[in-house]
C-alpha cells in the first residue's frame, strides 16, 4: 500500500527539473492552516487529473461561487504526471483487439461499438487539448504533428494490419462511418523507413498526436484554477483518510489537520487503494513503476535533422521530442520483459519512484545509437542526460474508473489511467466536473469508464497484473496479460493493443 508521507525522494524528471522557477507551484500552500469552514469540493491529488478537475470546476457556469479545495501529498505534479513521457497520443486501431477481447483473456471486454467511442474519444482528448493551450495562450511547449507506431517484423506487421483490417470494418458500419479515418497504415518497407529514420522499419501506422511539457501544463491546470479566486491548493498535505460526517465528509490530513466538504473527488491514481482498503476499488487497481529517460541527440539528430515523428517503436520505447532540449523516451514494461532486462516484480506494485534499475537505465541510454541510422558517436554531454521513474495505475480492464462511487453519496474517483493519462485525462475531467455539478453522466465520455458495482464484479474475472507467486519470485511469469506472450489474444496480436494503453 502506498502511503504518505513517502520514506524517500523520489527521482527528477526532465519536466519537474526544468520547471522550478517563480510560475511553478513548488511549495504552494505548504504552511498555511486548512480552511474552517465547510467546502463544497476537496479534490485529492495534484497530477493533471486533480489539477484539470480543479480547472473545470472553476470555469465559469460550472460550479459558480462554489469553492474547491486541492490537498496534495507532496508537490503539483510530483507524481506520474510530472514523470511520464510527455507524448499525447490517442490510441490507434492497434488497442482495437485488446479494447474488444474478452476480460478473462485480459482485455477490455468492450463491444466494437465501445471500442469505437474510446479510440474516437482520444482523437478529441488530443483536439480537446490544443484547443485550449492555443485560446488561453499557455506556455507548455505544446508539439502537434504525427506519431508513428514503426514496426520490423513481417509477424508484428501483420498482426497490425489485421488490427487496421478490423478496425476499418467494424467503423464502416458504426457511428463514426462518415468521419475519414485519422489512423493511416503503411505497409511499405521503403516508406515506413523513410518516415521513421528507424533501423529494420518494414511498415508503420501513423495518426495525429502532439506532446507537451507536462510538469508546465499540470501547473498551468492549477494556475487557472487558483486565478479563478474559488480554489485553494494545500501542497504537502496528504490525505490519511475520510469518512462520511451529517452534511457530507470529513477529509483528515494528519499533522495538517481535518477539513469538512461537501463532497470528495479522489484523484490520487497509483496511490488510491489505502483510501478504499479492504473494498472493491483497492481490489480493482494495481500500482506499477514505470520508467523514462532524457537524451540528448548528437548534431545527427538536431536542427533541421531533429525528429520530425513522436513514436513507438517494435521491442523499442515510445519516443517523443521536445522543443529544443531532446528526446524522450519510455520503456513499456512489456519491452523490458522482452529485452530480459526487467521482470513482473521489478514493474508490479512497485509504489517507489526514487530509483531506476541499472539495466534500465543503460538500455534507455543506449536505445537511440542503436536504433537511428546515422546516429553517429555522442559526445560527452550528449546522449542519455537525465532518467527518472514514476508510478502509474492499472486497472483490471484496462480503462479508467471515473465518476460516482457506488453507494458513497458524494464521493468520486478519477484513476486507472495506465501509462495513457496524458491521451485522456483532461477531456475526462471536462466531463467529469459536468457530471459532478449537474448528476448527470456526461454522454461525450464513453459510457464503459463509468465506475459501477457490475463493473468492479466482473474486473475480478480479468487476470491479475501478478501472482502472489509471482510477487515472492516463485514462478516464472506465464500469463497472457505480461508476460511473455505465451497465452495472449490473437497470438501477439494483443501486444500491440496493450502497448498503446502503456503511452
Ligand atoms: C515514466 C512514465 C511515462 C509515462 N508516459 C506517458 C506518456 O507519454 N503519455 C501518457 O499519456 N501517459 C504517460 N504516462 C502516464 C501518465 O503520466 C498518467 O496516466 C497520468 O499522469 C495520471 O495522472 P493523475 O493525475 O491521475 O495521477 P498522478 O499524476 O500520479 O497524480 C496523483 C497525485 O495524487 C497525489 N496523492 C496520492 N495520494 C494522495 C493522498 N493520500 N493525499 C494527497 N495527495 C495524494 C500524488 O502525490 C500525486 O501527485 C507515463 C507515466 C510514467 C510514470
Amino acid at each position: 500500500m502506498s502511503t504518505f508521507p513517502q520514506p524517500f525522494k523520489s527521482t527528477v524528471s526532465h519536466w519537474q527539473a526544468t520547471n522550478r522557477g517563480v510560475t511553478s507551484l513548488f511549495n504552494h500552500g505548504r504552511d498555511g492552516a486548512l480552511p474552517k469552514d465547510t467546502v463544497d469540493y476537496v479534490i485529492i491529488g495534484g497530477g493533471i487529473s486533480g489539477c484539470s478537475l480543479a480547472y473545470h470546476l472553476t470555469r465559469p457556469g460550472v460550479a459558480d461561487a462554489k469553492s474547491v479545495v486541492l490537498l496534495e501529498a507532496k508537490d503539483v505534479a510530483s507524481g506520474a504526471s510530472g514523470r511520464n513521457g510527455g507524448h499525447i497520443a490517442p490510441l490507434s486501431f492497434a488497442a482495437f483487439p485488446g479494447l474488444t477481447a474478452p476480460l478473462p483473456q485480459g482485455g477490455a471486454g468492450l463491444t466494437e461499438d465501445e471500442a469505437l467511442e474510446v479510440i474516437e474519444m482520444e482523437k478529441g482528448n488530443l483536439e480537446y487539448i490544443t484547443e485550449l493551450v492555443e485560446q488561453e495562450k499557455r506556455d507548455v511547449d505544446l508539439w502537434r504533428g504525427e506519431k508513428l507506431e514503426v514496426k520490423s517484423s513481417v509477424g508484428s506487421a501483420k498482426t497490425m494490419k489485421a488490427a487496421h483490417d478490423a478496425w476499418i470494418n467494424a467503423r464502416s458500419h458504426s457511428r463514426f462511418a462518415h468521419i475519414p479515418p485519422h489512423w493511416q497504415w503503411i505497409d511499405d518497407a521503403e516508406e515506413a523507413k523513410r518516415l521513421s529514420r528507424a533501423k529494420g522499419a518494414i511498415a508503420c501506422s501513423k495518426g495525429s498526436a502532439g506532446s507537451v511539457h507536462s510538469h508546465k501544463l499540470t501547473t498551468a491546470f492549477m494556475r487557472a484554477a487558483l486565478a479563478s479566486g474559488n480554489c485553494s491548493l494545500y501542497s504537502w498535505a496528504p490525505v490519511v483518510s475520510f469518512e462520511e460526517s451529517e452534511d457530507g465528509w470529513t477529509v483528515d490530513c494528519g499533522e495538517r489537520g481535518k477539513i469538512s466538504t461537501r463532497q470528495i473527488i479522489v484523484c490520487t491514481n497509483a496511490h488510491t487503494r489505502h483510501l478504499f482498503k479492504g473494498e472493491a476499488i483497492d481490489k480493482h487497481l494495481t500500482p506499477f513503476q514505470g520508467q523514462a529517460a532524457l537524451v540528448t541527440p548528437p548534431p545527427s539528430f538536431s536542427g533541421s535533422n531533429y525528429l520530425a515523428h513522436t513514436y513507438t517503436l517494435e521491442k523499442g520505447p515510445y519516443l517523443m521530442f521536445t522543443p529544443s532540449a531532446g528526446i524522450v523516451l519510455g520503456l513499456p514494461y512489456v519491452v523490458a520483459f522482452a529485452e530480459g532486462i526487467g521482470e513482473k516484480r521489478d514493474v508490479w506494485e512497485v509504489t517507489d519512484d526514487s530509483y531506476v534499475k541499472p539495466e534500465l537505465k543503460k538500455w534507455l541510454y543506449e536505445y537511440c545509437g542503436k536504433a537511428f541510422d546515422d546516429w553517429g558517436d555522442e559526445a560527452p554531454g550528449e546522449g542519455g542526460t537525465r532518467v527518472w521513474s514514476g508510478i502509474q495505475c492499472a486497472s483490471r480492464d484496462t480503462l479508467p474508473l471515473v465518476g460516482a462511487v457506488p453507494g458513497r453519496k458524494g464521493l468520486w474517483v478519477n484513476v486507472g489511467h495506465h501509462g495513457h493519462g496524458m491521451g485522456r485525462i483532461p477531456f475526462i475531467t471536462r466531463s467529469l466536473a459536468r457530471t459532478i455539478t449537474t448528476g448527470q453522466w456526461d454522454g461525450r465520455l464513453p459510457s464503459c469508464f463509468e465506475i459501477t458495482e457490475e463493473r468492479l464484479v466482473k474486473g475480478q474475472t480479468a487476470p491479475p497484473f501478478i501472482t502472489d507467486e509471482e510477487m515472492r519470485g516463485e514462478t516464472v511469469p506465464t500469463a497472457g496479460r505480461t508476460g511473455d506472450g505465451a497465452k495472449t489474444v490473437n497470438k501477439g496480436g494483443w501486444w500491440s493493443g496493450v502497448r498503446s494503453f502503456v503511452r
